[in-house]
């Protein structure tokens, strides 16, 4: 990722740009023609150099949303659940869905909310609830 330093970087080189433009602006007629392409060609440099730097800054600008989205994403699961009782299960049961058990390992390490399944017959002995997600067993 690239770091803040892109937009210090673009803002230095345009800065550059402003200056060259600035000389080429006041030289006066006896300016050769020789010296004034070789400061057009610091310039187009220059202004080469913000074009790579803007796109470097609009990337890092990309990847800051995606981040802040699923960072939001993150907080508002963390208030449709409780824990209680070593589970998660919805702070509002919603019609016709299941409010819980959750896995726990699932929400902690991965934000996910998965339906743990009861667990039946001689596997019982080995947890009474198992998460279909990463497979950990609760409860005996
Ligand atoms: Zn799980």
């Amino acid at each position: 990722m690239p770091d803040i330093g892109a937009i210090s970087a673009g803002i230095s080189s345009i800065k550059v740009a402003i200056d060259i433009a600035k000389e080429l602006k006041g030289a006066t007629s006896a300016i050769k023609d020789a010296e004034v392409k070789l400061k057009i060609a610091e310039l187009l440099e220059a202004m080469a150099e913000v074009k790579i730097q803007l796109v470097e800054a609009q990337d890092e600008n990309l990847e800051l949303k995606q981040t802040i989205k699923e960072l939001k994403s993150a907080l508002s699961k963390q208030d449709e659940v409780v824990f209680r009782d070593g589970y998660y299960y919805l702070s509002e049961p919603q019609d016709g869905k299941p409010d819980g058990p959750f896995c726990s390992n699932c929400f902690t390490t991965k934000n996910l909310v998965s339906l743990l399944t009861e667990v039946t017959g001689t596997f019982r002995s080995f947890g009474r609830y198992k998460c279909p997600s990463c497979e950990q067993r609760f409860g005996k």
